[in-house]
């Protein structure tokens, strides 16, 4: 038998998820020097996650990854199955026992819960769903997002809240030129959404944001950020953390805030208001959303470990639509144990684990792993991580030469499932730029999944 990882018995490896931290993994794996071939699983028929659906259609920079992404889908070792469900259409079980290993790189699909009554009121939505909406995800382009309220509330303060803000604030004419879903643009087009309250359980100096992102609120066509300098006023442990030398984004942001707070009067037709040390403790209405109650919060512990807790001072805003933008949570998976506290697959340096043992041949990377957290490129080292790991156990795989795609694909024709090559993303690529240049846009991207289908 020859040795695993050469031409005569590549590695067959399965990666569940084809966002950054898939193709992060996939690139490691092709460069570790052994034959590895891949087979990447992915439920929609389009590559590339929240590259594609989560990052904001007016950054369009944060999109590069995409080429060295397309460059790696074209590599004769690599083969996409897309519109393919793991935990569905095929069950775990039937990977592990189809490749030598396999990667879960699914990310964190759903969304934290703020737990207050009157969360699921109309007009009340996760910030994943209006992100995925604007992004012409097919899962959630049938949204109905009422954009009558001039008063909207986003809670949280990361880049999560920054995004879902500069959409809401943007005019047409900043957006039309992106690859912004068709549907959505037409609906901003109608808004009358003009006063953005972004509201952070704790202080300015714990805010998430990263700079670049924060000063980009300041500097909108037709958006003033407004602050109010007395919210800027800071306790001593949040001194101690603006000083650290390990910490100079929330410095900058610190310094953001304050030019803001100086600030002449706003002249602009909307406005972004920034709130501290508030938490919202229930959202009221008749039917739909018509006020928030706020809970008054100071910080407690030692610096970089503040926690906000309420004072019991309340005050009440009205606000028409909320966007809970407070962070994604992984899901479980069949046939994999899951941490419901992180909301991730529990796992050693990207091994999977079920207490204290190791499950042979299973891994992850990215959101699953470590939770939502950093920007597309945290995702490269975390994949390498990940990859070193499987490598080091690489002497304790079965050598016998594992099938791969080929054992599945009958079983994928025999449950109807038309799966998508990476060839066929091409053409639904090429289709998409084409619809695009009408509109002078990067792309109209096809936003429902019979749309992507017809294209082939
Ligand atoms: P995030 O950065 O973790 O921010 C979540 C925000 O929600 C924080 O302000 C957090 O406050 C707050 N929060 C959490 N639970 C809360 C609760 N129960 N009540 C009130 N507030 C609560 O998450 P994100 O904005 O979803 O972003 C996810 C990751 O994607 C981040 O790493 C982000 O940088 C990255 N991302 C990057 C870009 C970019 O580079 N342009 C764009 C989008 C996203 P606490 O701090 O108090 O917990």
């Amino acid at each position: 038998m020859s040795h695993l990882g050469t031409i005569d018995n590549p590695l067959r490896v399965a990666i569940v998820g084809s966002g950054p931290s898939g193709f992060y993994a996939t690139e490691a794996l092709f460069k570790s020097g052994h034959t590895v071939h891949i087979d990447m699983f992915e439920r929609l028929p389009v590559p590339f996650g929240l590259v594609r659906s989560g990052v904001a259609p007016d950054h369009p920079k944060l999109k590069q990854p995409m080429q060295l992404y397309d460059k790696i889908g074209q590599t004769p070792n690599f083969n996409f199955l897309g519109n393919v469900t793991v935990g569905r259409d095929l069950t775990v079980e039937q990977l592990r026992k189809t490749y030598h290993a396999v990667i879960f790189t699914c990310g964190a699909e759903t969304d934290r819960k703020l737990g207050v009554p009157g969360e699921n009121l109309l007009g009340s939505y996760t910030a994943t769903e209006f992100v995925g909406w604007y992004n012409g995800h097919p899962d959630y382009r049938d949204r109905d997002f009422d954009l009558s309220s001039e008063i909207v509330a986003i809670i949280g303060q990361g880049n999560v809240a920054a995004d879902v803000c500069r959409i809401l604030s943007k005019t047409v004419n900043e957006l039309k030129q992106t690859d912004i879903a068709e549907h959505a643009l037409d609906a901003l087009a109608r808004s009358r959404v003009r006063e953005i309250h972004v509201i952070g359980r704790r202080g300015p100096a714990q805010a998430k944001f990263t700079n670049r992102e924060l000063r980009e609120l300041g500097e909108l066509e037709d958006c003033d950020p407004i602050i109010d300098p007395a919210e800027l006023d800071l306790n001593p442990q949040s001194i101690v953390e603006l000083e650290d030398k390990n910490n100079p984004v929330s410095a900058k942001n610190v310094e953001t805030f304050k030019s803001w707070g100086t600030r002449g009067a706003p002249t602009k037709s909307k406005r972004c208001h920034f709130h501290f040390f508030r938490s919202p403790t229930a959202l009221k209405g008749a039917g739909r959303l018509e006020k928030i109650v706020l809970e008054k919060n100071r910080l407690d512990g030692d610096p970089f470990n503040q926690s906000a807790r309420g004072t019991g001072e309340a005050l009440e805003m009205d606000c028409g639509l909320l966007f809970r933008s407070i962070g994604y949570r992984g899901l479980p998976l069949a046939g994999l144990p899951f941490d419901d506290k992180k909301g991730v697959f529990p796992n050693r340096d990207g091994r999977i684990i079920n207490g204290n043992d190791v499950l042979p041949g299973l891994y992850c990377s990215g959101w699953i792993k470590r939770g939502p957290s950093g920007i597309i490129g945290t995702n490269r080292a975390d994949s390498v991580e990940t990859v070193q790991s499987l490598l080091q156990d690489l002497a304790n795989f079965e050598s016998q030469a594992k099938p791969g795609a080929e054992a599945l694909y009958p079983l994928l024709k025999a449950r109807n499932v038309r799966v998508i090559s990476y060839a066929d993303w091409r053409k639904i690529d090429a289709a998409e730029i084409e619809r695009g240049k009408a509109k002078d846009k990067p792309r109209e991207k096809f936003t429902k999944i019979s749309e992507m289908l017809a294209v082939l």
